[in-house]
């Protein structure tokens, strides 16, 4: 599969072609990275036929995600929270074959548009295009009359929010794209931080040092995902030695990742802080706290004596920038899924659990990765459950239901 493997829109329809490879669809990174809400406004519907075309100008392109509801028949279209800048009777009626449609917030940090529809439904399309000379981006659902059969094959029915993932993408034409064809399941790389001579952070209290607690639960991470047959899983280390920071990365590179997760426990002065936090790779850092522990990780090359690879320089490319693009916004979507899922069974930071800072071992430019701090050695409650046997069980299947939804929606449409 490639980076722009669609999302879940024609899910389980072969009949349905797939949404067109398009260069506009292509959204800002920011587009699921917080910052202000996306403004939309300016809707219309109009009929051609027996399709009819919603639209809705953003302030900016976003990650959306769409699929259909039965009895009543609806189509659904998830976005990041936006602010509707529309009329109180907008929607009220309907085109074509919508007969009505509602907005407004579903969760926290996530918006929805639903149509009502006069029967069943095939979503012909459903992208976001880059607005052409400065003009705004656009919304653009097209829905096609089908039988209740299509869509009822085509809808799977939702037992959770989905996650938000692109429609569309730019075809990455990367060095690595026909291997990347060709490999049978996607490849997921498991990267336990620090080990050999450089032991990461240490417990105050016990002397348990980050190197062997985070290698035990990549291990166990490990047997978990293989034992699906869905992955392939590659581990960076499966013993007590040193890894460069840079050698981790080529390990992903080399084995054409689809996936990056570095596993690590953190320290903090405070030792009142606890819980877990996920990071992806920013170049400027969401806070100083983030910054400071990106320049702690980083320094493990240093630690052991390794002089740090030289940086790559600065790409130009615009196909690689793209990719790089494509890759952060992938990255986010895999970092709010293990937000998600570890939150759901465990304690994460009070404060922003997802942050984003320049981490040496997040950087390979075509591999969504994320880093995540399972909790800290320096406070005593988190350190036993660090090595509790029932949270470790609980914990790696919580981030495995996150790479579990990851691919659902990322290879739902892959050919
Ligand atoms: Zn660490």
């Amino acid at each position: 599969m490639s980076l722009s493997a669609a999302g879940r829109t024609s899910a389980g329809a072969p009949a349905m072609a797939a949404p067109a490879v398009d260069a506009a669809t292509v959204g800002e990174p920011q587009g699921d990275a917080g910052g202000p809400p996306a403004v939309a406004s300016h809707p219309s519907i109009s009929v051609d036929r027996e399709r009819t075309r919603f639209t809705i100008d953003l302030s900016r392109p976003v990650p959306i995600d769409s699929f259909g509801l039965t009895d009543p028949y609806r189509i659904v279209i998830d976005l990041p929270e936006t602010r509707f800048d529309l009329p109180q009777e907008a929607g009220r009626s309907g085109g074509g074959a919508i007969a009505s449609w509602r907005w407004g917030l579903f969760m926290a940090g996530r918006s929805r548009l639903v149509f009502d529809a006069n029967g069943p439904l095939a979503i012909e399309r459903a992208a976001i295009e880059r607005g052409e000379n400065g003009g705004p981006a656009r919304l653009v659902l097209v829905l096609r009359e089908t039988s209740r059969e299509a869509f009822m094959a085509a809808h799977v029915r939702q037992t959770r929010p989905p996650a938000l993932s692109e429609g569309t993408g730019v075809l990455a034409k990367g060095d690595r794209e026909p291997t990347r064809a060709q490999k049978a399941k996607p490849v997921v790389v498991i990267d336990a931080g620090h080990g050999g001579i450089d032991v990461g952070t240490r417990s105050p209290a016990t002397g348990t040092v980050e190197k062997g607690v985070v290698l035990d639960i990549a291990r166990l991470l490990e047997k978990k995902l293989a034992a699906t047959g869905r992955y392939e899983v590659h581990m960076t280390r499966r013993d007590d030695t040193f890894v460069p920071l840079g050698e981790r990365v080529r390990i992903a590179r080399q084995h054409h990742a689809d996936l990056f997760l570095s596993i690590h426990a953190d320290a903090e002065y405070d030792r009142l802080v606890r819980g877990a936090t996920v990071y992806t790779l920013d170049d400027r850092a969401s806070d100083s706290a983030a910054a400071a522990l990106a320049a702690k990780e980083n320094a493990s090359d240093a630690l052991a004596g390794v002089v740090p690879d030289e940086a790559p320089s600065a790409v130009a490319d615009i196909l690689i920038d793209l990719i790089l693009r494509e890759t952060k916004r992938f990255s986010h979507v895999l970092a709010r899924n293990l937000v998600e899922d570890l939150g759901a069974v465990g304690r994460l930071v009070k404060v922003q659990p997802h942050r984003s800072a320049n981490f040496r071992v997040l950087k390979a430019h075509d591999v969504p990765s994320a880093l995540v701090e399972l909790g800290f050695l320096t406070n005593k409650d988190d350190e036993q459950l660090l090595m509790s046997a029932d949270w470790r069980e609980k914990t790696t299947s919580a981030l495995m239901s996150a790479i579990d939804r990851y691919f659902q929606n990322r290879v739902a449409n892959a050919p």
